[in-house]
């Protein structure tokens, strides 16, 4: 059999329309119907000249050289430092455009699973820039110098940089000063090479409604060298409540370690979410756009429709921030997750909020879910918010037992929901509509809510 090549070969300088951008915000240009080329920094209806960097059989990656026409829909870039890093892959689109091609996403990925929902418009995040809570800065040593900033995309090759574009400026300079700080103390960066050095990350996560910051110093050693002086330091900067000594010795992409040491403070910050306390601990997982997290549970509420006389399953529940939400409104909660750490401090988080009508169970809800159906037990509304693999099969066979007469569906990947909406739908319920909502401005992930009811 003749062996089929490739219509392009490494190093061809080509020019082509972009037709399409991918779901990692890659432009697409095809040499023919079935040989698309990616390339990065590319928009739909850009004419561009390119160069191909790697060709296999059925598709190719290409550099771009030069624009010869551009999109209506860029945004010049003045810091090319953020497309060095992919800190903000969408950055270049405008913000319409973005919410756009994310509603877009999911409609294709519809169409495929011949699903028929509505996908409305995305729903847009209040601030599109410096919205996130949360930080994790590599520390390297640089010509001598301590540096913070961001891996160059694809490696682990530290860009400093201190605006860091989609942060909290709070915590951005927060960072900064840790960084003079250790660097004034001459404490070591982490050498990755060599496993050797001390400071491998500052993490930093902000409460937005409190204000509280929490420095969390992931180090290699056990003890920082001169730990009083530097916890002194830091504990003197604006808003820091709490200060983590995380010990982390591994040579692993892992950021932090398991054990952990509280050095000033308390050893979590609390913030508020729809009228509710939440406390947050080093370890939770806990959104990260805080404003855009209210409406997101605003939107889940409202299509859920809740009654007083409901039972509510809240399935990967994290710190229970959703269950406590909404526990006024209805007859009881019922909280699964996976992490013995966050069923804590959402045990705590009830406590805080006066909430006594939820309870919590620690374990995998591909089990769970199933030996409550088992037993027969009462479900009325059935809300789950899974990681980016989406529903177990277990997990959507108990829901099919038991048919709960809603589910609400929280996805962040369009992919998996597709998939699972698909069996929901095949095995009995009715969608109706997909409410993306914009989680990650700048970014290229994809966040939604679906109402499925019984048919
Ligand atoms: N609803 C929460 C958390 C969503 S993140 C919020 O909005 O903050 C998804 C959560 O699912 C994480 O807390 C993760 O620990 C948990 N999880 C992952 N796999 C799980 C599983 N198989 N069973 C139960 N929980 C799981």
């Amino acid at each position: 059999m003749a062996k089929i090549s490739a219509p392009v070969k490494k190093n061809d300088v080509l020019t082509g329309t972009v037709m399409d951008l991918t779901y990692q915000a890659m432009g697409v240009v095809k040499v023919n119907e079935h040989y698309p080329i990616f390339i990065g920094n590319a928009l739909p209806g850009e004419e561009i000249k390119y160069v191909v960097t790697k060709a296999n059989k059925n598709y190719a990656f290409g550099r771009l050289l030069e624009f010869i026409t551009t999109s209506p829909d860029r945004v010049s870039q003045d810091n090319s430092v953020y497309l060095q890093t992919g800190i903000a892959p969408l950055a270049h689109l405008s913000y319409p455009a973005q919410l756009k091609f994310k509603q877009e996403q999911i409609k294709s990925l519809f169409q495929k699973d011949k699903l028929d929902l509505e996908v409305k418009p995305t729903l847009a995040a209040p601030a599109p820039l410096h919205y996130r809570n949360k930080a994790q800065i590599p520390v390297r040593q640089i010509d001598g110098w301590l540096q913070t900033g961001f891996y160059r995309q694809h490696s682990h090759q530290l860009v400093p940089m201190t605006d860091f574009m989609i942060q909290d400026p709070k915590i951005d300079a927060t960072v900064e000063a840790v960084r003079d700080i250790l660097r004034e103390l001459h404490v070591s960066a982490y050498n990755e090479e060599h496993n050797s050095g001390v400071i491998r990350h500052i993490m930093v996560r902000r409460a937005h409604k409190t204000g509280q910051q929490m420095v969390v110093l992931v180090s290699r050693q056990r003890r920082l060298p001169q730990e009083d002086t530097i916890v002194a330091q830091i504990s003197e900067l604006p808003e820091v409540t709490s200060i983590i000594v995380n010990y982390n010795p591994k040579a692993t992409n892992v950021i932090l370690g398991a054990q952990e040491r509280p050095v000033f403070g308390e050893s979590y910050i609390e913030d508020e979410l729809l009228g509710k306390k939440f406390r947050i601990s080093a370890q939770s997982f806990y959104q990260v756009n805080p404003e855009q997290t209210e409406n997101l549970y605003q939107t889940a509420i409202e299509l859920a429709d809740l009654q007083p006389d409901e039972v509510v399953i809240d399935a990967y529940s994290g710190i229970g921030t959703i269950g406590i939400s909404i526990a006024d409104h209805v007859k009881q909660v019922r909280e699964i997750e996976i992490v013995p750490e966050a069923i804590a401090d959402a045990k705590i988080n009830a406590k805080l909020n006066h909430v006594t009508n939820i309870d919590f169970t620690v374990g995998k809800a591909e089990e769970i879910l199933p030996e409550w159906v088992e037993k027969d037990q009462a479900m009325d509304v059935l809300i789950v918010d899974p990681p980016r693999k989406g529903l177990q099969p277990e997990f959507i066979e108990a829901v099919l037992k038991a048919k709960p007469k809603k589910l609400v569906y929280i996805s962040c990947n369009p992919a998996t929901l597709a998939r699972d909406l698909r069996l929901l739908i095949d095995g009995g319920y009715i969608g109706t509509t997909t409410q993306p909502v914009d989680m990650f401005p700048m970014s290229n992930h994809i966040e939604s809510v679906t109402a499925l009811t019984l048919a």
